[in-house]
């Protein structure tokens, strides 16, 4: 058996002229590429799927918009905040910020700076590019993101019970950028259903 291996070894050592161990070398790299190709194999009913979906076609939104909408990405609440905006507040085309918490960054700026950071690029660019001029901030009640978050710092409990980050995104908007209409709103739970309120600016 070992000599049978022996002489396959010596006509292999022959054959690439003394380059064996750099062909074994090379042949030891191969299963991982031999897995990319399983996996490329696999990947392609996916592909059959998305190139038949292409015929399907989806209408595109007007690029002017009546404003931008920051809220929470909680799924319990998408529906009512998008019929709250649109049936009861009459704005159709909106630029959507869905983030989760919606407005906490500005509330927690000190005690998550990149969080802030990340909002506050994202409403400067649709303001200065989509040249929106109002904006529709609104927390919600029951928000699994502030849940979370309590345990970060002793102050965040009392920034969701006196509502005051919604004020302080209202206030840095408004600092940073004149002419725009602010509003702020709470949207909260009562019997299975969700109840929109706006927020004064002073109170
Ligand atoms: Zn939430």
């Amino acid at each position: 058996m070992s000599d049978h291996r022996n002489t396959k070894g010596r006509v292999w050592e022959a054959l690439t002229g003394g380059r064996a161990n750099q062909f074994h070398t090379h042949d030891t790299a191969r299963p991982p590429a031999g897995r990319i190709d399983t996996d490329s194999h696999q990947a392609e009913p996916p592909q059959t799927k998305s190139t038949s979906a292409v015929s399907r076609r989806y209408s595109l939104d007007s690029p002017e918009v009546e404003a931008l909408v920051v809220h929470c990405a909680d799924p319990r609440f998408q529906t009512a905040f998008r019929e709250f905006v649109t049936d009861e507040l009459g704005i159709h085309n909106y630029v959507p910020i869905v983030i989760g918490g919606g407005v906490h960054a500005f509330g927690v700026q000190s005690l998550l700076p990149k969080n802030f950071k990340v909002l506050w690029e994202q409403i400067k660019f649709a303001v200065t590019q989509r040249n929106v001029r109002q904006i529709i901030i609104i927390n919600h009640e029951d928000c699994l993101w502030y849940e979370r978050m309590k345990g970060y710092h002793p102050s965040i409990q009392s920034i969701l019970k006196s509502k005051s980050d919604l004020k302080t995104a209202a206030d840095i908007i408004l600092h940073d950028f004149s002419g725009i209409h602010v509003r702020m709103f709470w949207a909260a739970i009562e019997s299975g259903q969700v109840y929109f309120t706006e927020i004064a600016p002073t109170s």
